[in-house]
């Protein structure tokens, strides 16, 4: 007998209609001879509604109370799931998140789970009930055994930290699309269905939009090798699945907090190429890499920082084997790119072979932005300088100079616990495969860019900036230190930009402007109106050109790069807000991920 964890979002439960049929395809798999805990969310858009309630009470309102409130939206759905079973003669009983065991962080609104007790749970499923879990929601491991929320969309979270407890045979995801496809479908509606995707892809997409997955739900499936399937509840089509490597063996305890930090690695074999002033307008970025593609060239790190004035810097790195060839193409290419004749004013090409790039890995990282402040303080306090930065989800690289690098490497494995014998240069092997170069496109409207001028260049700043952040619990995404040094009262300054959530910009610049009291760097500056853009797929690592037609997407709809950042597996670029949807359309259709099958989506 398999035992399989069901979870049913929000419009798969939207109605007693959908509830029934819900609770038909439940007692249909038990009659297959499975034992089934269910996860459910709260009836369609129940938590929303909630959410409205209380800001027409508070403007801020107390997060406690605002976790007593929504976690009754998943209650309601619960009992009125296991009557339905019960209509239908299958017994069932429903268990809140307390009830159950779901054992979490003392933090409101964002708590991760710590454990979960699944004593009751078996006795239940022993006695041939279906066990019905309110998603969404635990206790805290505090005296006073709080009712927390796991953050919006975290039934997914519950469903995957449920299946690894009871060490379930699969965890299945029902939603109102019929699995993960190449883009999301309300945008695209030529967006298609894949059958698979690995981990490591759908934790990218899941963090940069694609809110099919809550991230952490991916995280924790990718952990403990959880099979996972994302699939219709109102068709019987098979979904997609999304693998995992084999994990290292790992204890529940502590689930989601245990060792967030798995790997550091190290790649000696990297040299940068930067463009300094390059003009700021659609198509720069495309005929750069698109020369480089032609020359077949594959290029690792890309980041553009934010415009000053007119003109951008453009940085990437590619390994010392190619580097000739490239900097061939980046001085033939910035005559062209130089718009004044001022000299001061010119494109520039800078390049240095003397770099290294160390990076920390781990899906544990993900919205803990604390990480990547230690990882950054951890370089400063042995005054190691940080030249580049470039963040995903489960990974953060920075580029040194070469010469400190195993001074680095030693560190960060002493500060993140990394036994150095397991210590592995940066292979793309582990990527390689069968894989297509892109697999899914996703468009993040909820992003704010934040940008400081004139910090100095010295070790430490990056580190300060990003432990403030991350004492204020603000995740980052995509950290961009621009290449062109200005000085300022005789001491070298740089500008650092990055992107956090919309709903942190506000805290974000005044936390750093009261940094900037201290430190004295130059104005803060946050702009909502922008959108990120991303193309994800392992495929892309040794497959030359794909930054090169994303950019060129965007160059022929006239739409320009605001920054750029690139992980492994991703690029992402920061464009106008009022351009997403038709930079998604356009991106979306330049690697042919579109198809003639349209997606239907229940109203
Ligand atoms: P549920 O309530 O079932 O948890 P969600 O609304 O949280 O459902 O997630 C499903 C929605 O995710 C889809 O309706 C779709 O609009 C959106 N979505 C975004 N990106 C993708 C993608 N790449 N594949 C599938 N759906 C996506
Ligand atoms: N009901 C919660 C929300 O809307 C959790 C979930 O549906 O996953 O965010
Ligand atoms: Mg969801």
């Amino acid at each position: 007998m398999a035992l399989v964890v069901q979870k049913y979002g929000g419009t798969s439960v939207g109605s007693v209609e959908r509830i029934q049929a819900v609770a038909n395809r439940i007692d249909r798999a038990v009659k297959q001879g499975n034992s089934l805990v269910i996860v459910v969310s709260a009836m369609g858009k129940t938590t929303d509604t909630l959410v409205k309630l209380a800001n027409e009470i508070s403007s801020s309102p107390c997060s406690r109370e605002m976790d007593m409130l929504l976690s009754t939206g998943e209650q309601v759905t619960i009992a009125l799931l296991s009557m339905a079973l019960q209509e239908l003669g299958q017994p069932a009983i429903s268990l809140t998140g307390a009830q159950v065991g779901i054992v979490t962080e003392a933090e409101h609104s964002r708590a991760r789970i710590l454990q979960i007790c699944t004593d009751r749970i078996e006795r239940h499923l022993n006695k041939g009930e279906v066990v019905v879990v309110a998603g969404f929601q635990g206790v805290s491991n505090s005296e006073d055994l709080e009712i927390t929320t796991l953050g919006r969309g975290g039934s997914d979270t519950s469903a995957v930290a449920l299946a690894a407890s009871l060490k379930a045979e699969r965890c299945e995801i029902y939603t109102d699309v019929p699995g993960i496809l190449t883009t999301d479908p309300r945008l695209v509606p030529s967006a298609q269905l894949m059958s698979e995707i690995t981990a490591d892809e759908m934790l990218e997409l899941a963090s940069l939009g694609a809110k099919v997955l809550h991230p952490r739900a991916v995280e924790i499936a990718r952990n403990y090798g959880m099979p996972l399937v994302v699939l219709s509840s109102w068709s019987d089509r098979p979904g997609t699945r999304v693998v995992s490597r084999l994990p290292q063996p790992r204890s529940l305890q502590g689930m989601e907090i245990a060792k967030a930090v798995d790997g550091v690695e190290v790649d000696r074999d990297q040299a940068k190429i930067a463009l300094l002033r390059v003009p700021d307008f659609p198509g720069v970025a495309a005929s750069l890499f698109g020369e480089i593609s032609t020359q077949n060239i594959d290029v690792d790190l890309i980041i553009q920082s934010i415009h000053e004035g007119n003109t951008n810097d453009i940085a990437f790195t590619v390994v010392n084997r190619v580097l000739q060839a490239a900097s061939a193409v980046a001085e033939a290419i910035a005559p062209s790119l130089r718009t004044d004749s001022e000299a001061r004013d010119q494109a520039e090409v800078i390049i240095d072979r003397a770099i290294a790039k160390v990076a920390i890995s781990g899906a544990g990282m993900i919205g803990r932005p604390g990480i990547a402040a230690k990882m950054f303080k951890t370089l400063a306090d042995a005054n190691i300088n940080i030249q580049m930065i470039s963040t995903s989800e489960v990974k953060v690289s920075c580029v040194i100079e070469e010469s400190e690098c195993d001074r680095a490497l030693h560190l960060l494995s002493q500060a993140f616990d990394i036994d150095l014998n397991s210590q592995k240069e940066i292979k793309a092997s582990q990527y390689q495969g069968n894989h297509p170069p892109v697999r899914g496109v996703a468009l993040d409207v909820n992003q704010a860019r934040i940008a400081i001028r004139h910090v100095p260049d010295a070790p430490g700043m990056a580190a300060q900036i990003f432990t403030l952040l991350a004492q204020k619990n603000i995740s980052v995404d995509s950290i961009i230190q621009s290449q062109r040094c200005h000085i300022i009262d005789a001491l070298p300054t740089r500008d650092i930009a990055f992107t956090v959530a919309q709903s942190d910009a506000e805290l974000a610049c005044q936390a750093i402007e009261e940094l900037d009291r201290q430190i004295g760097c130059g104005r803060v500056s946050g702009d909502t109106a922008i959108s990120k853009l991303s193309v994800v797929g392992a495929g892309m690592i040794g497959h030359p050109g794909v930054a090169a037609k994303f950019f060129a997407a965007l160059a022929r709809e006239k739409i320009n790069i605001q920054m750029i950042t690139t992980s492994e597996i991703k690029i992402s670029c920061v464009i106008d807000e009022t351009q997403g949807i038709q930079a998604l359309e356009a991106v979306h259709e330049a690697f042919g991920l579109g198809g003639k099958e349209q997606v239907t989506i229940p109203a």
